[in-house]
């Protein structure tokens, strides 16, 4: 499998997903269509699928330029608030690029309707707005406890799985957890690096859950030094799981 990242607006990536074999290929989460057919056609392949993790315009808005322009494409999505989609799905459904088959995980919280695309093969997760690197996505429709449900079926994958996240919001992340986390050293590193990609204007995209599980306060609610900086500044928080990430994502909120 080769993943190309395909920037969007202002700091979406589109992921066009090619089996190289078949040269068949898929395009995750399409903002803008005219970026994306570019990337198709330098790439040679034939573009057979649409896989929108959640319904947010700036995932799906370039679906129906991708119709007109390839008519005939499949459309996954849970649900009618996906354009164009033909094909619906659930937790478990498998999708088809060429010969890549990938599982999709129901994850809800950011919206009631969104699914991440886990290709097991290939050791790779597309994950939209529910996981970033070094952070996760607001809580539009779902709450806290929904949410850590979610995440926690992105931590059972594999360590090695690359994520191939929805937006490049790496650096600022990654600082609003130097806040929490100061002494974390893998979290620091991360920051250095990601700081000079950010210079050399390269993507952070991917990472993965093994990178995930040191550095993103959303995976490390039980943190013993995230949560003492947060009964440091708000007593009055319960120490228990979903309202220590609920006040963590609430900082985040305002940060
Ligand atoms: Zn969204």
């Amino acid at each position: 499998m080769k993943v190309v990242a395909i920037p969007q607006l202002s700091d979406n990536y589109a992921y066009l997903v090619v089996d190289e074999p078949t040269k068949k290929a898929g395009i995750v989460d399409c903002a803008e269509a005219a970026p994306v057919l570019d990337a198709v056609a330098r790439e040679g392949v034939t573009l057979t699928a649409i896989l929108p993790t959640h319904h947010h315009y700036d995932h799906v808005g370039g679906n129906e330029d991708l119709l007109k322009a390839k008519p005939g494409l499949i459309v996954y999505g849970v649900d009618e608030r996906i354009p164009g989609i033909t094909d619906r799905v659930e937790d478990g459904s498998i999708v088809r690029v060429g010969n890549l088959s990938a599982r999709v995980l129901f994850i809800p919280a950011h919206t009631s309707g969104h699914i991440a695309y886990y290709f097991a093969g290939e050791k790779a997760v597309f994950t939209g707005d529910t996981l970033f690197a070094g952070g996760c996505g607001r809580l539009f429709e779902g709450d806290a406890a929904m949410m850590i449900k979610s995440l926690s079926k992105l931590m059972a994958l594999p360590d090695d799985t690359q994520v191939y996240f929805g937006h490049e919001y790496t650096e600022k992340n990654l600082r609003f957890a130097l806040s929490l986390e100061p002494n974390n050293g893998a979290l620091r590193k991360k920051y250095d690096w990601v700081l000079e990609q950010s210079k050399r204007g390269q993507p952070t995209t991917p990472t993965s859950i093994g990178s995930e599980k040191e550095t993103n306060p959303f995976f490390r609610w039980q943190s013993p030094e995230l949560r003492a900086a947060l009964k440091k500044s708000y007593p009055n928080v319960p120490m228990d799981d979903v309202n220590v990430f609920a006040k963590t994502r609430a900082l985040k909120d305002a940060f």
